[in-house]
């Protein structure tokens, strides 16, 4: 194991980080890096300075897309004290996406090791500014130099992280969404349940069809009846119905073709204990729409390690025209699970389900 002295020439990065860290642009110093083989099992633990890979070009992961991903956050509590949210269930998510594209699973306990080290080691990349996080990206890939159509039997894990301010900018804003109508991301029996590379190139010209339509993000539909929400394809989404008896706090029921996203099933678990009831349902395009005119819908949201909870304003369907959700503006059931969440990853609220794993760091 090696650990790489910090240069000079990184610290007016890291300042600048720390003002307008963007997302995705601004790595940390360090790596983790394992192998794994049919004969070693995982072997060869690296830790060091984040660099560039040799690769040979007939790897199979860059022609096949036998590559899978995941996506966690370190936060800084008020106390000084880093944690990471809920990172044994991103380990455990790691697992089923890698076996869905035939390749091993990398048991928890690496996981979790690799973690520790990564964002001990750069600690000094995470701020206190209560929208800043640091992005772990743990990623998996075949490396068999091979062109023919079968899976590797040779694999590297990586860990790497880097700077995260708000997906969306730093203000609470509402997003505007463009329902998909020409593509869909998920099929049943597909991948749409897992995060894999291969899930998001397809997604990238919808996205393109949203910022032509002046919009922020894509909604995606199911393939077959082209009629029921499922996500935004890196975010979830719950509407908030406003009945006699309270709020209702509803997400699409995983079918299979959503992402099964960890900040769904946190936020289901704080809406009920806030008071909220919830409810797993399939929600068609219709019933936004006319559930909106007639005030039942009056808030809807997307939510993600990403996104963590980002208010969702308006809403085009080049099937159907626009329209607003409640006044446009965030609302308050979004915005009270949006402060109790990131209340709750800066230390600010007690960790009654046991959700933050502390980072150990040597005095
Ligand atoms: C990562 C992701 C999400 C959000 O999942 P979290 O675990 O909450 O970060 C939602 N949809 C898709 C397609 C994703 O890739």
């Amino acid at each position: 194991m090696t650990t790489v002295e910090q240069t000079s020439s990184v610290r007016p990065a890291r300042r600048a980080a720390v003002t307008n860290p963007g997302h995705g642009d601004i790595f940390t110093d360090h790596m983790f890096s394992m192998l794994w083989s049919p004969a070693e099992g995982w072997h060869q633990p690296e830790f060091g300075q984040l660099q560039n890979l040799s690769i040979h070009p007939g790897m199979i992961g860059l022609h096949y897309g036998q590559v899978a991903f995941e996506g966690l956050k370190a936060h800084r509590r008020a106390d000084g004290s880093m944690v990471v949210f809920r990172p044994r269930e991103h380990a455990r998510r790691f697992q089923t996406s890698t076996s869905r594209l035939a390749m091993p699973e990398l048991p928890t306990d690496i996981f979790m090791s690799a973690v520790n080290q990564l964002v001990a080691a750069d600690q000094e990349w995470l701020s206190d500014h209560p929208a800043h996080s640091l992005y772990l990206r743990p990623l998996m890939f075949a490396t068999d130099e091979s062109l023919m159509l079968r899976p590797s039997e040779n694999y590297r894990f990586l860990l790497m992280a880097f700077v995260a301010g708000g997906f969306f900018g730093d203000r609470v804003d509402t997003v505007s969404v463009l329902i998909s109508r020409d593509y869909c991301r998920a099929i049943p029996g597909g991948t749409g349940n897992v995060k894999v590379a291969g899930n998001y190139a397809p997604s990238f010209v919808a996205q393109r069809q949203a910022q032509e339509a002046g919009c922020h993000q894509v909604v995606w539909l199911d393939a077959i009846e082209r009629r029921w929400v499922e996500e935004m394809g890196g975010m979830n989404l719950f509407f908030v119905r406003s009945t006699g008896t309270g709020n209702e706090v509803v997400t699409p029921q995983l079918t299979g073709s959503l992402l099964p996203g960890v900040t769904r099933d946190a936020l289901l678990t704080m809406a009920e204990r806030l008071g909220y009831r919830t409810r797993e349902e399939r929600i068609s395009v219709e019933q936004w729409r006319q559930e909106c005119a007639e005030g039942t819908i009056s808030e809807v949201f997307a939510c993600g390690t990403a996104a963590v909870v980002t208010p969702v304003g308006t809403v085009r369907d080049p099937a159907g025209g626009d329209w607003t959700v409640g006044d446009g503006l965030p609302g308050p059931v979004t915005m009270t699970l949006r402060r109790t969440l990131m209340d709750l990853h800066h230390g600010l609220a007690r960790d009654t389900e046991g959700w933050l794993h502390p980072v150990p760091t040597e005095q």
